[in-house]
């Protein structure tokens, strides 16, 4: 009996990409009859044809700018942030509408967009011939780390390839679903994800219903081809001791070597050494060697206790200890390396889960999910966090948060803003995510206008902003004037995202920046905060002469003209001061005329300043 529709799971990697679905057995990677479930994320064109997966990643030296690989390092990205990582990939890829970027293969041009949707394909292909039936619906995994651009952008690949993604979850996620640690409901899960091209450290907590990742860490340029690099470069020495006058650049040579030295990596794996053939007719060359565990160990050791800076780091984030940690988790093909085994058992002082194959274990995950969400069990739910806070900007640049970094999602959050100008009509909301507490300082991730708003003085309107992020980490803005019930909402679809060096970046900036930063945005905030009661004590001179004192009219005027005089100065501190002093000799003014809409302005700085003082 068929019941429901599958929803398969895939994991759609730098390196390599598959599926996975669950059987009455149990889950398992959908293997297409006599292939095999992985797809190398590599993809070339051929007579107006894509070829996508092992083929294409054979040619990938020979023809280096028709072999398109680590499509997902360009996915949600701009030209200009993609341009340390562009200066290390072979293939021609230029700024396209929007922040797009396109890559060339051969006369054309694509999105990562595009290309990834082919691999999509390749992908539900190998799904529907295990099945044998068609797919389409899955879910996706991401890198804890994307942004809602680069989530946004994996949905779209989805889409294109004719997939409706019916969740996107994060990597570490699946790989902990995948070891059932669901089911042990309480604890702390450390996912360790060595791939091919990329590092991940995640933490996170699981709390009977709920998956939180509490910190990411990682590196994008770490991985398994620098293993193998490094194991081609001591073949590379290797030869040129024998054979001073051989030179092993060419194409051709980089991609055997490239090769061999995968395959050597691979077989160090199981055994404790081995042996490599370098056939080279062209050039003469047919050199035969032994390499063993201890000489591969030496070389990749440097990478591999970088990867355990990236494990502090996380932990602390988290505020946690490797004591804390109730499971580790291995993920990606690089943690099959004995010594990568090794120094993680060492680090966290307790051995690591490894009993389902690490290269499919997200896909795995993500099939479980999938099959959850089509059979309608919802016992638990996925919780992520958003890596950097999410706001808008207000007046003088600020950047108001209304979401903070590692809040958990769903989340909402709605604040209250009004306007500065009289009669202004309408409102323009800018929207940022980041760190700092200037717009400048912060990403831009759109902007819309809330129009339609009746004229009204300075102060009057009241508009609510709601920022809401959903299952999926997408953030949709929408504003709303209390008083005439104008509406606008957008979806935010940014046009690029951040890099993982840029968050670590950016919240290092953020710390060394926090003082300066806070003394900046305190002085714009009370320098605004004094304009508006300076335009509130306008408004309200008629009638507080008829309820204050001239003594006390002119102890006003007296204080205003201080308070001018610290606005002028860069001393926030100074600045409070006097206005705290203003606020102590308006105060029975404010009382007596609360009622008025007038005052409004006042009113609110006096329900903050009362709110900031104990
Ligand atoms: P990604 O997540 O980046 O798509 P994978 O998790 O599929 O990547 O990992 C790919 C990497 O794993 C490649 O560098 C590959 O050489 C390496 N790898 C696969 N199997 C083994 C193995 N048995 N021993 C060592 N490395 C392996
Ligand atoms: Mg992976």
């Amino acid at each position: 009996m068929e019941a429901v529709e599958t929803i398969i799971g895939i994991d759609l990697g730098t390196t390599n990409s598959l599926a996975a679905t669950v059987f009455e057995h149990g889950p398992e990677a959908l293997r297409p009859p006599g292939g095999e479930a992985i797809v190398p994320s590599v993809l070339t064109r051929r007579e107006g044809r894509w070829i996508v997966g092992r083929e294409a990643r054979e040619q990938r030296t020979t023809h280096p700018q028709e072999t398109v690989f680590s499509v997902k390092r360009l996915m949600g990205r701009d030209a200009q942030e993609l341009q340390a990582a562009l200066a290390r990939l072979p293939y021609r890829v230029e700024a396209a509408q929007r922040g797009l970027v396109k890559v060339h293969v051969g006369e054309e041009a694509f999105t990562p967009q595009e290309l990834s949707a082919e691999i999509l394909r390749e992908v539900k292909r190998n799904a529907e011939a295990a099945l044998g039936k068609a797919v389409h619906k899955a879910v996706i995994t991401v890198p804890a780390y994307f942004d809602d651009a680069q989530r946004q952008a994996t949905r779209a690949a989805g889409r294109i390839a004719g997939l409706e993604v019916v969740r996107i979850i994060n990597e570490p996620t699946a790989a902990a679903i995948a070891y059932g640690l669901d089911e042990r409901k309480k604890g702390l899960v450390a996912v360790y994800d060595l791939g091919g091209g990329t590092f991940d450290i995640s933490i996170l907590e699981l709390t009977g219903t709920v998956f939180k990742v509490l910190a990411t860490h990682g590196d994008t340029e770490l991985g398994g081809d620098d293993f193998d690099e490094v194991i081609a470069e001591e073949m590379r020495r290797r030869v040129r001791e024998k054979h001073p006058e051989m030179v092993l650049d060419d194409p051709l040579s980089r991609q055997l070597l490239r090769k061999i030295a995968e395959l050597l990596k691979i077989d160090l794996s199981r055994a404790l050494d081995t042996e490599y053939t370098l056939e080279l007719p062209g050039k003469g060359l047919d050199f035969k060697d032994g390499f063993n565990v201890e000489t591969l160990n030496g070389l990749i050791a440097p990478f591999v206790d970088s990867t355990l800076e990236s494990c502090r780091l996380a932990l602390a984030a988290a505020g946690k200890s490797t004591a804390d940690i109730d499971e580790v988790v291995l993920v990606g093909g690089s943690t099959r390396v004995p010594l990568v085994r090794r120094i993680v058992e060492e680090f966290f002082g307790k051995p690591p889960n490894v009993s389902i194959n690490p290269d499919e274990v997200v896909a795995v995950g993500a099939g479980i999910q999938g099959h959850l969400l089509a059979g309608g069990r919802r016992d638990y739910v996925l919780l992520d966090v958003i890596p950097l806070a999410l706001g808008i900007e207000t007046l003088g640049g600020t950047f108001s948060k209304l979401i903070t970094a590692n809040t958990t999602v769903p989340t909402q959050a709605n604040e209250l803003f009004t306007t500065y100008v009289d009669n202004q009509t309408g409102v323009d909301f800018n929207i940022f995510q980041g760190e700092r507490e200037f717009v400048k300082d912060c990403r831009s991730l759109g902007r819309f206008r809330l129009k339609g708003i009746p004229p009204m003085p300075a102060g009057l309107p009241k508009v609510e902003v709601t920022f809401l992020v959903d299952a999926n980490g997408i953030l949709t803005v929408s504003a709303i004037e209390q008083r005439s019930v104008m509406e606008a909402q957008i979806e935010v679809i940014p046009s690029h995202g951040l890099t993982n060096d840029e968050i670590d970046r950016i919240m290092e900036e953020s710390f060394e920046h926090a003082l300066d930063d806070l003394n900046q945005r305190q002085l714009v905030d009370f320098r605004n905060m004094a304009k508006a009661v300076f335009r509130g004590i306008d408004k309200a001179w008629k009638q507080a002469r008829s309820i204050l004192s001239e003594g006390e009219l002119a102890q006003i005027r007296v204080q205003m003209e201080q308070v001018k005089k610290a606005t002028g100065g860069e001393d926030p501190v100074a600045l409070k001061a006097e206005m705290d002093k203003l606020g102590e000799l308006t105060r029975p003014l404010a009382d007596a005329i609360m009622s008025q809409a007038a005052l409004s302005e006042l009113r609110e700085f006096f329900a903050e300043h009362r709110a900031g003082e104990d």
